[in-house]
């Protein structure tokens, strides 16, 4: 049955089924019946003619004279449906034909009763053994055979005994109970007709029995089933369509009009989930269109269905301009967009710069419960202040708010970091450490201002005599240290003369003050960490205080004068640290 077949044809279609095999059973059955019935009334009729043909045979030959049984028998063969008629003796011989039965006769009575044939034939109609044959000399009742003859046509032959009766004996003599048989065929031609006008009338009879069937229980169908049917199948396509206000009308209070029942109140809870979901539709949409961060969505085909106005904002493009490009152009770079849309990068946010500004992008693909896509996403916010901010403090945490130099705390990282790079890479790392000479005597003559004035001069000189890769740090008060990597303690030392004398020259406001530098090497000075390094540098500074200042010593002239310096502490008896802190 196809399966677009509308379920008014299909019902009708199953009835029928069901209905035609009924009524084609049921016409067969009737048919059969009919055929049997007719060839047994046939067949009676032809038992009733073929008892009375042999009786009035037997009283024909009675009347004693043979010749006459012959011309009966020829006679009816003339009967119109009569096609053969035939005496036979029980051999199947035909009878008449010879002068046995004369001869027999005569003997039996001693005259010549009956005058011999001149001509003798012997017709041998059935074999002796012949069944039908067999069966009524047996039984002495009649056999009906059915057979085809050789035109095709069926023919109905009776095999009927000639029974013996006392009267024969006066002729025939004392002899078994069937003196002899006829065999009467008739043609079935005239009963298949009737049998063939029975079956047209059962097939017209049926046909239109088919007929009335099918458009009674189509019509009934119709009333009671299909339309209840279809007013729910409507119903469910407009509610399909979006309609969730339809109602199914409730005609009956069967599985039909519970089923429209339940359809209805189906339709009342989607309405009511509808409605919720609706709002909380709303309210996405509310959040979404109002939220800093831009938002655009696509559906499962990839198409752009959602950019919000922060994301035109950020994009610097119209929405409509957003949605023509498609999705991987939302940043102007497809393959990027397709990377991070990828399983493998879709993890977390990416930071990207779009048109001059930092962007932060979290792109992921959607999918669904069974793992299919259902859409994409990009979130976007603009960190670029953020990251501003975020530089501002790192440089505000790692440098000196008068100076502009390193801190501190960056030069011990510094240090750290490039103290065991020259350890691994085997090259050398100098520290250069400064401090200005009486600069609490400066300070107390010309006042703390133009101390710092001085501080932010020195501190501009001094890093514009060191390379790009060198660190300028301020290293605490008016003591400033500057980390050399790549550099011998010579080249320290010149690149420490080289900012001495140019201090020396220099003037803030008309004065000048002059600086004592220290510088070491590792790994010329085997010392074992960075800070055993500083210590180095800072004591050949103290060195060069001790030495009359505005100079620069190098750690490795230290050993010989530490003895010295050692001594003249103790003379003093200060034994304050090599800054003179
Ligand atoms: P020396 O030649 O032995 O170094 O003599 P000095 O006077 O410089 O002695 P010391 O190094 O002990 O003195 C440090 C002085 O530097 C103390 C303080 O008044 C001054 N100083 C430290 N930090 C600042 C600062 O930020 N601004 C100003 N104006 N002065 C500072
Ligand atoms: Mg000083
Ligand atoms: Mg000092």
């Amino acid at each position: 049955m196809p399966k677009n077949m509308r379920i008014r044809h299909k019902i009708t279609f199953a009835v029928g089924v069901a209905v035609t095999t009924v009524l084609v059973a049921m016409a067969v059955f009737f048919i059969w019946q009919q055929e049997r019935s007719v060839l047994k009334q046939n067949e009676r009729t032809m038992l009733k003619l073929t008892e009375s043909v042999a009786q009035g045979l037997q009283a024909v030959m009675l009347a004693g004279t043979a010749d006459v049984a012959e011309s009966f028998a020829d006679r009816l063969k003339t009967v119109s449906e009569v096609i053969d008629f035939r005496i036979l003796r029980v051999n199947g011989d035909e009878a008449f034909r010879d002068n046995l039965t004369i001869e027999d006769v005569n003997r039996r009575r001693g005259e010549e009763a009956f005058a011999p044939r001149d001509r003798e034939t012997r017709i041998s109609v059935l074999a002796p053994d012949d069944p039908a044959l067999l069966a009524t000399v047996a039984t002495g009742e009649p056999t009906p055979v059915y057979e085809t003859d050789e035109k095709g046509n069926r023919v109905l032959t009776f095999i009927a005994p000639i029974r013996a009766i006392e009267s024969c004996s006066r002729c025939h003599g004392k002899g078994p109970p069937v003196r002899g048989v006829i065999k009467l065929s008739t043609s079935l031609l005239p009963v298949e007709r009737d049998i063939l006008e029975v079956r047209q009338y059962a097939i017209g009879g049926l046909a239109l029995a088919l007929m009335a069937t099918m458009l009674l229980t189509g019509y009934m169908l119709g009333r009671t089933v299909v339309r209840p049917l279809e007013k729910v199948t409507h119903a469910m396509a407009r509610v399909s369509d979006g309609d969730l206000d339809h109602q199914v009308p409730i005609d009956s209070r069967d599985e039909l009009g519970h089923m429209a029942n339940s359809f209805n109140r189906m339709t009342s809870e989607l309405r009511t989930t509808y409605d919720g979901l609706r709002r909380e539709q709303d309210k996405l949409t509310t959040i979404i269109h109002g939220a800093g961060e831009g938002i655009v969505v696509t559906d499962g085909s990839g198409n752009v269905v959602l950019v919000n106005p922060a994301a035109e904002r950020l994009l610097e493009k119209p929405a409509h301009q957003i949605i023509a490009e498609g999705f991987p152009h939302l940043l102007d770079d497809p393959d990027t967009m397709r990377h991070w849309l990828s399983e493998e990068c879709a993890r977390g946010p990416v930071t990207t710069h779009y048109k001059g500004r930092i962007l932060q992008v979290f792109a992921s693909t959607i999918l669904g419960n069974d793992y299919n896509v259902v859409g994409s996403a990009a979130l976007m916010r603009d960190i670029t202040e953020e990251k501003r901010l975020e530089e501002e403090l790192r440089r505000l945490s790692t440098t000196d708010g008068l100076t502009g130099l390193y801190n501190r705390r960056h030069l011990d990282e510094t240090l750290e970091t490039e103290f065991h790079r020259a350890g691994r890479t085997g090259t050398s790392l100098a520290v250069m450490m400064f401090d200005i000479d009486h600069f609490k005597k400066f300070n107390d003559t010309y006042g703390h201002d133009q101390g710092d004035r001085v501080l932010q001069a020195v501190a501009r000189n001094f890093r514009e005599t060191l390379r790009k890769y060198d660190l300028a740090c301020r290293y605490g008060g008016e003591e400033f240290v500057g980390i050399l990597p790549n550099t011998t303690l010579d080249g320290a030392e010149s690149v420490a003369e080289r900012l001495r004398k140019e201090i020396e020259a220099f003037e803030v406001d008309g004065l000048k003050v002059t600086i004592s530098l220290g510088v070491a090497a590792y790994p010329e000075q085997p010392v074992g960490s960075p800070d055993e390094l500083i210590e180095t540098a800072d004591r050949a500074l103290y060195q060069s205080k001790e030495k009359g200042r505005n100079r620069t010593t190098r750690a490795d002239a230290l050993p010989l004068l530490m003895e010295a310096t050692e001594t003249a502490s103790r003379e003093d008896g200060t034994g304050k640290n090599a800054t003179g802190a």
